[in-house]
Parts: structure tokens; C-alpha cells; sequence
């Protein structure tokens, strides 16, 4: 369980995120929603301790994370940009972390042959990232998170440069991936489609306050507020 106790961010003076309470399930897809410059990267950095809590507590499985460093938080994350090594082969970006992490080498052959076959990648793994397309990029960073077997997963807009097709086939490929791994995913887009077909649960930010949190079809059909309904597009 991951859970954000009254979680708040100043950059200087300007305050950009407020007060966030959520409690996110084991094997849960929680989608974090809103508007661009709303607040959402910000949360998802300080859930991964990429970002510092200016006050309030992140807590993963019940212990307060605010001075546990990236590594030790048993997350794994997927930028927007894929943040692929460009010098470095599809295999060895995959396995780079797990050696990082001094992993042994049949351990980390098997979760290479596991991540491959998921992801339909074997004919990729000697090109360099230069070589692939958006979509190989993606499966690539998704590859490096499988190889983790970390059990929290966060994603910050993964499908945003693909193309809309692309993108529909990506959507399912992932819901399928997190929960054939049974991993949790705490999910950021700005995509109200994504958030409604992938999501268990969601969360509805605007100027880095929370305005709702629920199952997608309650907050479609229930909208708490005007902006809420506006930005779901729920029935008037
Ligand atoms: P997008 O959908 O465009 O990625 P977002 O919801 O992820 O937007 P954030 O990146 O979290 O938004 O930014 C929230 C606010 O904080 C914005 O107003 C942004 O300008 C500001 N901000 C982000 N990073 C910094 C920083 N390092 N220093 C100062 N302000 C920042
Ligand atoms: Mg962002």
C-alpha cells in the first residue's frame, strides 16, 4: 500500500501542490488526472523520492519514505521520454539496473527471457535506442521496469508520443501487463480516455489540489464539482 498524508510542494514561495491525502491498494491501477502544469510529475517525483516533500508523508507499506532514497523504495518508474542510454544496446538499457544492483547473470538472463517474451522485443535487443520506433522505445522502458520486479510501478505519460493508434494498443497492452504481474501502478496522464479505460481508481487534480477520487464510471457519473465534469465530459 502506498499512501500520501496531506503530501504539499513549494518550489521558493510558489506552492504547487496541496495537502494530498490518497491510499493507493496493492495491485491497484491508480490514475493521478489533470490538466498540464496541474501538479501531477511533481506528485509522482516525491512518491519516488526524485522530489522533496515540503511537508506531509509518503508511506509505502506503512514505513514513512521521506528520507529512503529512489533505490531503496522498491518503485521502479517509466518517463515520459523513456530515458533510454542512447550508447547502449536494448539488452544491456533492460539489464543495466539489475547490475547496478549486482544482481547475478542467470538471474538476470531469466528476467531478460521473461520481459522479452511479454513484450515481443527479441528481434530489438542488439539495436540502440536511434534504431527504434516510439513504440519499441516504449516497450523498452517498460522492459527495464518488468526486469525490476519491483512491486510499485509509476508511470509518468508513457503513451503521450505515440500516435493515436499506437496508443490504443498500448493502453490494453499495459492494463494487461499490470495485471498479469499483479504489480500496483500509480499512473500520471493528462488523458481523460486513458484514465477512464485503464484505471481501477482516479485521481482528479487541478492547480495542485485534489478534486475527486474515485472508480471511473462514479466520477463520470457523480462529478463533485463543475471542473470535474468538464474534464471527465460527464452527461450535462
Ligand atoms: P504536465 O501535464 O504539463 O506534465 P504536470 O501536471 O505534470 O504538467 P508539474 O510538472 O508537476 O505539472 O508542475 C506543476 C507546477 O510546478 C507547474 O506550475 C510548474 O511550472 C511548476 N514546477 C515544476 N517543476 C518546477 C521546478 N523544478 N521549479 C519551479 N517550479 C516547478
Ligand atoms: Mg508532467
Amino acid at each position: 500500500k502506498v499512501e500520501l498524508q496531506q503530501v504539499s510542494k513549494l518550489y521558493g514561495q510558489q506552492q504547487v501542490v496541496y495537502d494530498i491525502n490518497a491510499e493507493i491498494q496493492d495491485g491497484e491501477f491508480y490514475v493521478l488526472l489533470g490538466p498540464s502544469g496541474c501538479g501531477k510529475s511533481t506528485t509522482l517525483r516525491m512518491i519516488a523520492g526524485l522530489e522533496t516533500i515540503s511537508s506531509g508523508l509518503v508511506l509505502i507499506s506503512g514505513q514513512p519514505m521521506n528520507h529512503v532514497p529512489p533505490s531503496k523504495r522498491s518503485i521502479s518508474m517509466v518517463f515520459q521520454n523513456y530515458a533510454l542510454y542512447p550508447h547502449l544496446t536494448v539488452e544491456e538499457n533492460i539489464l543495466f539496473g539489475l547490475q547496478v544492483r549486482r544482481i547475478a547473470k542467470p538471474e538476470c538472463q531469466r528476467r531478460l527471457t521473461k520481459a522479452v517474451e511479454m513484450l515481443g522485443i527479441g528481434e530489438l535487443l542488439k539495436r540502440k535506442p536511434r534504431q527504434l520506433s516510439g513504440g519499441q522505445r516504449q516497450r523498452v522502458a517498460l522492459g527495464r521496469a518488468i526486469v525490476s520486479q519491483h512491486p510499485i510501478c509509476l508511470m509518468d505519460e508513457p503513451l503521450s508520443n505515440l500516435d493515436a493508434q499506437l496508443r490504443g494498443q498500448m493502453r490494453t497492452e499495459l492494463k494487461k501487463l499490470q495485471q498479469d504481474l499483479g504489480i500496483t501502478m500509480i499512473y500520471v496522464t493528462h488523458d481523460q480516455v486513458e484514465a477512464m479505460t485503464m484505471g481501477d481508481r482516479m485521481l482528479i487534480l487541478k492547480e495542485g489540489r485534489v478534486q475527486q477520487i474515485g472508480r471511473p464510471l462514479d466520477v463520470y457519473n457523480r462529478p463533485e464539482n463543475l471542473f470535474v465534469a468538464e474534464f471527465i465530459g460527464s452527461p450535462t
